[in-house]
């Protein structure tokens, strides 16, 4: 089946997006976290959005959630490793199914911390942001795991009945639910080192020697997910009206660039699905 918009993000832009496309009447997935989004929870107190005095991060996704709900718009809580341009519509893969879309936005935030030392020059050469994808090559390895979520902690699970050792690093407070045969390290990643591949993960206290690293993050950078699509830092380079310069694939929120707020993403979901559809009228 192909959908007419493919929404990547669940925080206020892919959110915007989603309730302006089920109003046009749109074929809509959305994909995401069944919180939304991990920056909107963890907001103690919002006092910027228009129409709201004051309210906390939970209190608005909370918002969120019934008016999706009311609209019937479901989120499929998974994450997308790539979206491939094919021409006429996009390849949406996530772990291992694959989703077809004539339309892409892009809304899957930015992540504030900076990439480790030497993560970037090992990515892809033993070194990657999806353990469940890549598992298979580390059958019988040994693998480091730094999550940034609990999302990762199923990750990590699914590595431990291939890898012969899994080591976890949690970077936030961990209720673990992990198997008992990983190895949990409270300690914070330094650097990646290796030679051809990564084979070492420093951290403050402390070295381990593994064959494989997967890093969990809410989002990663476009360039790596988007294979063609032109970035400017962390950041989708796009025209006023979401455009990016793929055809069909639009932008909106925090990855299309600063400011970082709310209603800024909103608005910006809510123009990246007039583009969408306006592209879509036209190929009919
Ligand atoms: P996000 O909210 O980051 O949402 C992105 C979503 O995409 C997440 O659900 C993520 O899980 C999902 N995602 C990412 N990658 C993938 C993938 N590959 N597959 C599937 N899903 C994916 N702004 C204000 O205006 N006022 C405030 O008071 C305010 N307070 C803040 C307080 C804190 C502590 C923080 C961290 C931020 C605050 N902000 C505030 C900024 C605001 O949170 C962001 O600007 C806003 O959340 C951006 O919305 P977004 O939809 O672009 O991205």
């Amino acid at each position: 089946m192909r959908y007419d918009i493919a929404i990547i993000g669940s925080g206020p832009a892919g959110l915007a997006a989603s309730i302006n496309a089920r109003i046009r009447n749109k074929n809509i997935l959305v994909f995401g976290s069944s919180d939304m989004s991990s920056k909107l929870v963890k907001a103690p107190s919002i006092d910027n959005y228009l129409g709201i005095e004051s309210l906390s991060g939970k209190e608005l996704k909370d918002k969120f959630k019934s008016h999706i709900e009311s609209m019937d718009i479901k989120i499929i809580e998974k994450r997308v490793n790539n979206v491939y341009s094919m021409g006429e519509h996009f390849t949406i893969v996530s772990g291992d199914d694959m989703y077809e879309a004539t339309t892409v936005v892009m809304a899957t935030g930015v992540e504030y911390g900076k990439m480790l030392k030497g993560e970037e020059e090992y990515l892809g050469k033993g070194v990657g942001y999806c353990a469940t994808c890549d598992a298979m090559l580390y059958r019988n390895k040994i693998v480091a795991i730094i999550g940034y979520n609990h999302e990762a902690e199923e990750e990590a699970n699914f590595l431990s009945e291939i890898a012969s050792k899994v080591y976890y690093i949690p970077m936030y407070k961990l209720e673990s639910q992990l198997n008992d045969d990983i190895t949990i390290i409270e300690d914070r990643p330094t650097e990646i080192k290796g030679d051809r591949l990564a084979n070492k993960l420093v951290l403050k206290n402390q070295e381990l020697y593994v064959e494989g690293i997967f890093v969990i993050k809410d989002s990663v950078s476009p360039k790596y997910m988007v294979p063609g699509v032109e970035v400017e830092g962390p950041h989708i380079k796009c025209d006023k009206d979401m455009n990016t310069n793929i055809e069909g694939l639009y932008v909106a929120g925090d990855c299309a660039g600063k400011p970082y707020q709310y209603l800024k993403s909103a608005g910006q979901g809510q123009i990246a699905v007039s583009s969408a559809i306006s592209y879509l009228d036209k190929k009919r």
